[in-house]
């Protein structure tokens, strides 16, 4: 093969999306992947929750969460046509049941900093949250409504970016990157797999979690990023109707209802190093959880238990843009958030490529704030 404009390594959503958006701006680009257990972008639940997923000191985050959200139809209805497949996403909204007297008063709480930040959020009853959803338990005791809090199937959104990809002239390959080669001036310009070496333009690393164990890496990259485990359950009901229909989340699990009966039983949050196992721990606390929310999960087909690797940060927002080592730029961290940032991260990256200068909504995720100075 020539040497492409860009090497993506890693192809998760990011890697691909990412890949994806740097051809449709006339670059051409190889995404090398390396298959590695626990991929993160298999194992999600696809909830595009800016709001629900808020927390106390992630402002700068919530901002990029919101603007991916706001753009996240468009770049499906992108998508879509340039797969010629469906990716699952459901304007479904997103309900916050509280269980018992406990889980309601720290809703109360929740909604009180959702209202300052001006989100949009409505306090529910306990009546209100039965009328909408029939399937909670009866001793529910109130909750939250986010209408715009929504949902994707993430594993055929990774399907359909492998297609729009193909469809770019994108390389999809197979392979682990061991080493980033670089030139006497230090810039960045070819990998090193098992398989040989291939010079670029310039590389991209989307590894997720794994992404700082490349060696020749930047430094406030390969310091950064880590594991942060999570495993979920996979049930499938066998009527026509669905359980239930917004995404229902209790302060120690959620459920997501896909379109095709499956129904995802989310997550624990676990920093066990690279470890993937599925524990029958964590199996029985999720559908614990699950079942004192909405008892009629106890009737589900259990389908799948899978675990995976979320690359989480130090301040757990993404890592996004130009590093300190010429030609190498970054798209990993994403944490919790990694399906729903896709848009905003492939947009920003891809004209960060074509363009030399990223956008500045994505300015305060500088992988450079990870930087430690040297001193002599
Ligand atoms: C249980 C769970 C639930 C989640 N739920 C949600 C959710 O509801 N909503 C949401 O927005 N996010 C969710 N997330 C987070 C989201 O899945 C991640 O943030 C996102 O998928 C990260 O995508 P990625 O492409 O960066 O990484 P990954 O999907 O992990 O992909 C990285 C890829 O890089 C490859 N790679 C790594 N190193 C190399 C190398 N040296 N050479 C070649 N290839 C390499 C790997 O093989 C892998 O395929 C969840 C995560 C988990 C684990």
């Amino acid at each position: 093969m020539s040497a492409p404009d860009v090497v993506v390594v890693g192809g998760g959503v990011i890697g691909l999306a990412t890949a994806w958006q740097a051809a449709k701006r006339g670059l051409s680009a190889a995404v090398v992947d390396a298959a590695h257990p626990g991929k993160a972008s298999w194992a999600a639940a696809g909830m595009l929750a800016p709001v629900t997923e808020v927390h106390y000191g992630e402002e700068p985050l919530l901002a990029l969460n919101l603007e991916s959200s706001r753009i996240y139809p468009e770049f499906v209805r992108e998508l879509q046509d340039a797969a010629g497949m469906d990716v699952g996403y459901r304007a479904c909204g997103t309900v916050l049941v509280a269980r018992d007297a406990d889980d309601n008063a720290a809703f109360a709480h929740l909604y009180s900093f959702q209202s300052q930040l001006g989100l949009a959020v409505k306090r529910l009853r306990a009546a209100d949250c039965r009328a909408i959803e029939p399937a909670l338990a009866p001793g529910v005791r109130g909750g939250i409504l986010v209408e715009g809090d929504h949902q994707i199937d993430n594993r055929a959104l990774s399907a359909a970016l492998e297609h729009a990809c193909k469809s770019e002239g994108v390389d999809l390959l197979t392979g682990k990157v061991t080493t980033l080669l670089s030139g006497p001036s230090g810039r960045a310009g070819g990998i090193v797999t098992g398989d040989g070496h291939q010079t670029c333009g310039a590389v991209v690393l989307a590894g997720g979690c794994w992404s700082g164990l490349i060696e020749g890496v930047a430094p406030e990259v390969a310091s950064a990023v880590r594991p942060v485990k999570g495993q979920l359950v996979v049930l499938r009901g066998s009527g026509s109707q669905p359980l239930i229909e917004h995404n229902i989340r209790g302060l120690d699990a959620y459920m997501v209802m896909r379109s095709d009966g499956r129904l995802i039983v989310g997550a624990t949050v676990e920093e066990m190093g690279f470890d993937t196992r599925v524990t029958a721990g964590a199996v029985y606390e999720l559908l614990r959880a699950a079942y004192e929310l909405v008892p009629g999960v106890s009737e589900l087909e259990l389908v799948e238990a899978t675990s995976g690797l979320r690359p989480g940060s130090p301040d757990n927002a993404p890592l996004i843009g130009q590093t300190s080592m010429e030609g190498l730029v970054v798209a990993t961290g994403h944490f919790r958030n990694g399906i729903l940032l896709v848009p905003v991260t492939a947009y920003a990256v891809a004209d960060l490529l074509a363009t030399g200068r990223a956008p500045e909504k994505t300015e305060s995720f500088s992988p450079l704030r990870f930087a430690t100075e040297v001193v002599a």
